[in-house]
């Protein structure tokens, strides 16, 4: 590949509009273009890195014994009336009309077209266990498309739906496509951990999610460092048993935000915390940071405040939410149990948060608050005493961290394929139906996480897996010099030759730009060929994420590249 033959734009301006790093650095190294709200174009720079993760999950599904087929994008209204997901979906479901008033929708995900052709195709029990996976875009029309592709409305789903007699062979695919997604991530260079999830609106019995970890992941998980327990909160909170009527209660009472926000930090507190509470720190969607226990003397005091300048939907460290309250030193401290508590609104606190998580050092108390933006009900729940990871029961501590949802599984049972009659005959001759699991991965949103997670000031830091290609060869002065451009030329084929996904940057920039330019594409080696090495025989190597570049002759070169 001769970057001169190919299309690179890319450009110093940071794009005002696009919060997130990697947004904004996969506009600025051209990878993407905007079409629409959630529609993006991928430039032929993207489509390489996005067919790389693509290849990656077809090799790891293919390895795993799932199968390729591929279903319609556009799907009849009465499919998925037969699943009463027509409803369920909601307003996420785009719906279309052809031409004889016939209504479809844009498929969000699949499980009734499978469904579907798995009861067109398999009627008997030696048919299964059986696993059909596609690479297909889904639509959702998200309530606020953001972020760029982390969260579009058109997006490329890996999903993968299997086929069993009985449960126990359900657990068994289940487990199999963790360890293929485990593998997955792994391949493409990723810090990731699975956690247990919420199955929301596919529904179905188990669920556990696969996070890319970064702080600017929209999920909180939360660990514990004393066992392998590791859930998302919502799944958490859901699995919590805590004293959710009264607090619903408590909030159902309330009119004026403000008032609201009050009230659930004292339904909050309500919950009757039998440790020591550092802080609670409530963050909005909008970015606002808005209560404070301050612990210290006659009062137990709940600060509550509009925070400017804070981005995002994250936990805030309880130094980031004191400098941003504007409170003094010595402001946080342990809540007292005997002491009252006063709840000072100080700003407008006009913005709702929809989640609430308080956390704390002292007593690893969380807690979650939903007003319900989606939900009917709000709900608040105390995980303290969650037979899942608390201090005590496994000894360790329950940690936070935020991330990023690039995979999901999950255990359907029988739902779908008994709302669609899907049955296959059994040892005895009788109709069974069928247990079912699907399996999601965000292709699309994978290429964005993982610049959340691989970045410095000068761009993007490519795992080798993802890069759209491993090695560039950079040319100085390629026109006027025939030695140095035949050299470079000799070296990429070499490259090439040894299997290496490598280009040759003949485009005739000044290094300087050229440089720039390969380290905000995230190019993870970078080789100068330039007359002043020739001569002494070696090559420029720079790793994308070393500080410094090294002379090395061919060999040394190769070796480290191969
Ligand atoms: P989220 O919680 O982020 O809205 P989801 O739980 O609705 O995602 P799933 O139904 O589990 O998504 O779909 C499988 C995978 O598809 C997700 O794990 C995610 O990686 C990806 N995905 C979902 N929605 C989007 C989107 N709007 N843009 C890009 N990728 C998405
Ligand atoms: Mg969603
Ligand atoms: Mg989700
Ligand atoms: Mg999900």
């Amino acid at each position: 590949m001769r970057l001169s033959q190919f299309h690179l734009h890319t450009t110093k301006e940071t794009p005002g509009d696009a919060e997130l790093t990697s947004h904004r650095l996969m506009l600025r190294a051209g990878m993407i273009r905007k079409l629409a709200s959630g529609l993006y174009i991928w430039s032929p720079l993207g489509l390489r890195v996005l067919r790389k993760v693509e290849r990656i999950v077809r090799e790891e599904m293919e390895r795993a014994g799932a199968i390729e087929f591929q279903v319609p994008t556009i799907q009849p209204k009465d499919l998925w009336e037969a699943t009463g997901r027509w409803e369920k979906f909601g307003p996420q479901l785009l719906k279309i009309k052809d031409r004889k008033e016939q209504v479809f929708c844009y498929s969000p995900t699949a499980e009734e077209a499978a469904a579907d052709f798995a009861r067109q195709e398999l009627n008997s029990y030696k048919q299964l266990p059986v696993n059909f996976f596609q690479i297909q875009t889904k639509f959702r029309d998200e309530i606020r498309p953001r972020f760029g592709v982390m969260r579009a409305r058109e997006f490329l789903m890996k999903d993968a739906y299997s086929f069993h007699l009985d449960d126990a062979c359900l657990v068994r695919e289940y487990e199999n496509m963790k360890a293929a997604y485990a593998r997955v991530f792994t391949r493409l260079g990723l810090d990731f951990r699975m956690v247990q999830a919420d199955s929301g609106a596919i529904g179905g019995d188990a669920s556990q999610e696969f996070h890319v970890i970064a702080d600017s992941g929209e999920d909180a998980l939360v660990f514990s460092t004393g066992s392998d327990y590791a859930a998302n909160m919502e799944a958490a909170v859901a699995a919590a048993p805590g004293p959710r009527p009264a607090a619903s209660e408590a909030l159902r009472k309330i009119d004026t935000p403000t008032q609201k926000t009050c009230e659930a930090v004292a339904a909050l507190l309500g919950l009757g915390l039998e440790r020591t509470v550092k802080s609670i720190a409530i963050m909005t969607e909008a970015g606002f940071v808005l209560a404070l226990v301050r612990g210290d003397h006659d009062v137990n005091e709940i600060k509550l405040g509009k925070v400017q300048g804070l981005k995002g939907y994250r936990m805030a460290g309880e130094a980031e939410i004191a400098t941003h309250l504007g409170s003094e030193p010595g402001f946080l401290g342990p809540l007292n149990p005997a002491k009252p508590i006063r709840i000072v609104a100080d700003r407008d606190v006009a913005a709702m948060a929809d989640f609430v998580i308080g956390a704390n050092e002292a007593g690893f108390h969380i807690a979650g608050v939903n007003w319900g933006r989606d939900l009917p009900e709000p709900e608040v729940a105390d995980i303290r005493n969650a037979k899942e990871g608390d201090r005590a029961a496994d000894g360790g501590e329950l940690r936070v961290a935020r991330g990023i949802e690039v995979g999901h599984v999950f255990q359907l049972g029988r739902q779908y394929a008994q709302a669609l009659n899907a049955t296959v005959l059994d040892e005895n001759g009788k109709a069974a139906v069928m247990a079912m699991g699907c399996y999601g991965i965000g292709i699309s949103r994978i290429v964005a996480a993982a610049i959340e997670q691989n970045h410095d000031d000068a761009g993007i830091i490519w795992p080798d897996a993802m890069a759209p290609w491993q090695v560039v060869v950079c040319v100085i002065n390629p026109k006027q010099d025939d030695a140095v451009a035949s050299a470079a030329a000799e070296l990429l084929a070499e490259l090439q030759a040894a299997g290496l996904d490598a280009a040759l940057d003949d485009r005739g920039l000044r290094p300087g730009s050229m440089f720039a330019d390969m380290e905000l594409i995230g190019v993870p080696h970078r080789v100068v060929v330039s007359e002043r090495g020739l001569a002494a025989g070696t090559f420029e190597y720079r790793a994308r994420s070393a500080s410094e570049a090294e002379s090395l002759d061919r060999d040394a070169l190769m070796a480290k590249l191969t």
